[in-house]
């Protein structure tokens, strides 16, 4: 049940509205909006009665959220922005974050880093804890990479994204980053949506290829329920019965997510088709979809990468995907 407050509702109204829904035995979730603070009841299993809390001052009106996630749905809140540092998430603004799948180097990542700037990426990503389906392969190189990305970062001024892999590194990574990601293999790790959820950095949670809209919205919500707000959702491809692409690039999710869910959503190319021929074509339909931003692999030599070389862009079809995607965006309202 989600109550919406009068948008001159006082701080006392607010509060006698949470100490009847803890009375009840219910955990009341306070909603920040633009105009005023709406509250969320959580807990409940059934229908809670709401005639009693419609009649208290202060209540504008009761809403019976049907959905299982109630935070991160539409109807507890019309629309999320996230920002982070000059990126909007959400708005009319379309961000791209670009860079290598890993920090492989210092000198590598703050040459790609400057590059990118200077092509237009709005936010960097690399990882620093990689998420390996084989146990030889590269892992990161861990607080190194951190501190690479960090050093990135005053550089170009650019935020940067990285991903977060266990529990036991949350407050390290979000140390460092400006956005913690957390990977499609870890959609279903509840402990970590709760540790990030704990922290106040922005999050960007990676849809599982193997779940279902219902699911990935309810990963998120476990976010939110511990009091962060700032989820970019991601769209990276889904595991169907394909074997020519990676993935399959659910382009239908991100007007669904828009419509069940307030949160922003952008959509990842590269994981999604594992090819760099398909990321530009993808990229482009992603802008026209209607996603909230993109996010995409860059490496100068994606050869010698030591992770995701096949989809990886070299800067000049970087530079390429920027020129093109900014010329659809404003079509669809938005402006890279
Ligand atoms: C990545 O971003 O490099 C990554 C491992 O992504 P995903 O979790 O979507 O596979
Ligand atoms: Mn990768």
């Amino acid at each position: 049940m989600l109550i919406i407050m009068q948008n001159d509702a006082t701080e006392g109204q607010i509060q006698a509205v949470s100490e009847y829904i803890l009375s009840l035995g219910y955990t009341p979730q306070p909603v920040p909006g633009i105009q005023q603070t709406n509250i969320c009841v959580l807990g409940n299993k059934n229908r809670v009665e709401s005639t009693h809390i419609e009649l208290m001052p202060g209540v504008k009106e009761v809403i019976h959220v049907t959905k299982p996630y109630k935070l991160v749905s539409k109807e507890s809140k019309e629309r999320s922005v996230v920002t982070v540092g000059t990126c909007e998430f959400g708005s009319a603004s379309l961000p791209v974050i670009a860079g290598p799948c890993s920090v492989e180097d210092r000198t590598m990542y703050l040459d790609i880093a400057e590059i990118l700037k200077t092509l237009g990426a709005a936010a960097l990503r690399g990882g620093a804890f990689k998420p390996r389906t084989s146990p030889y392969a590269f892992q990161g190189l861990g607080e190194e990479g951190l501190k690479i990305l960090a050093e990135a970062r005053e550089r170009t001024g650019l935020p940067v994204c990285t991903e977060v892999m266990d529990t036991s590194s949350v407050d390290i990574v979000s140390d460092y980053a400006d956005i913690v990601q957390i990977g499609a293999r870890n959609m279903y790790n509840y402990s970590l949506l709760r540790a990030v959820g704990r922290k106040n950095r922005a999050v960007m949670l990676k849809r599982g290829f193997a779940a279902n809209i219902t699911e990935f919205l309810m990963a998120a919500e476990y976010i939110v329920s511990e009091g962060n707000w700032n989820v970019i959702l991601c769209e990276r491809g889904i595991r169907t019965f394909e074997e020519k692409t990676r993935f399959t690039l659910d382009l239908s999710a991100i007007p669904v997510i828009q419509e069940l869910s307030h949160l922003p959503i952008i959509v990842d190319p590269s994981h999604a088709s594992g090819r760099w021929n398909a990321v530009l074509p993808l990229a482009r339909a992603a802008v026209a979809v209607g996603a909230d931003g993109i996010i995409v692999e860059v490496h100068q030599n994606p050869l010698e990468a030591l992770s995701d070389g096949t989809q990886s862009l070299k800067p000049e079809k970087f530079e390429r995907m920027m020129n093109e995607i900014r010329s659809i965006a404003p079509t669809v309202g938005r402006t890279v």
